[in-house]
């Protein structure tokens, strides 16, 4: 069985430079680049495999434009689950989910929302200025799941990742 192409629509947002694009490219090709576009956001059609069946969906890497972490209106309205990325290398990247994560809220206000929170860039031990515990503990907050990937070194982890996110937006639009 396979569902329709576009059924699920899954948007990558995040302060600029947490490695959204590297992620996104990641997943879709198995392959780290190292340099991604910055000019525009990219909409790709994904599939993945959710109890033996074929779930296809739309992935939006989003562009950040002034600070706005990749909340555009229009991505909010779009997508029907978030994976919020934040750089474990960055602070300021953690700080600003609390706010994207308002954001999505605000907009979606029928309720429950799937998102995901994933630190990206764990390769970077000696430049790390948040902990696993307090990215743990956000998405305890955030009522939602948690992962920690290197887009650089990792291919297993981050596929886990949007498979997570994946699968949890599918069960919630079948409830
Ligand atoms: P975006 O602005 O969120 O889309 O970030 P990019 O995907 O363009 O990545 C920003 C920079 O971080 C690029 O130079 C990437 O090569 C680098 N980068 C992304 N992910 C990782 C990672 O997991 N580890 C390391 N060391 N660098 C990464
Ligand atoms: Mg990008």
């Amino acid at each position: 069985k396979k569902s329709s192409l576009g059924e699920t629509k899954i948007a990558v947002v995040g302060a600029s430079g947490v490695g959204k694009s590297a992620l996104a490219v990641r997943f879709l090709t198995k392959r780290f680049i190292g340099e991604y576009d910055q000019s525009n956001d990219a909409k790709y059609k994904c599939t993945t495999n959710i109890d033996g069946e074929t779930v296809a969906f739309e992935l939006l890497d989003t562009r950040c434009n002034n600070d706005d972490n990749g909340t555009r209106d229009d991505v909010l309205r779009w997508a029907d689950g978030f994976m919020l990325v934040y750089s474990v290398t960055s602070r300021k990247s953690f700080d600003a989910l609390t706010e994207i994560q308002k954001k999505i809220e605000e907009t979606k206000k029928a309720g429950h929302v799937p998102i995901s929170v994933v630190g990206n860039k764990s390769d970077l031990a000696h430049i790390r200025q948040v902990t696993q515990d307090e990215g743990s503990k956000l998405a305890t907050e955030f009522g939602c799941s948690f992962q920690e990937v290197s887009a650089s070194e990792d291919v297993v982890a981050v596929t886990e990742a949007f498979h997570v996110l994946c699968k949890e937006v599918v069960e919630f639009k079948r409830r």
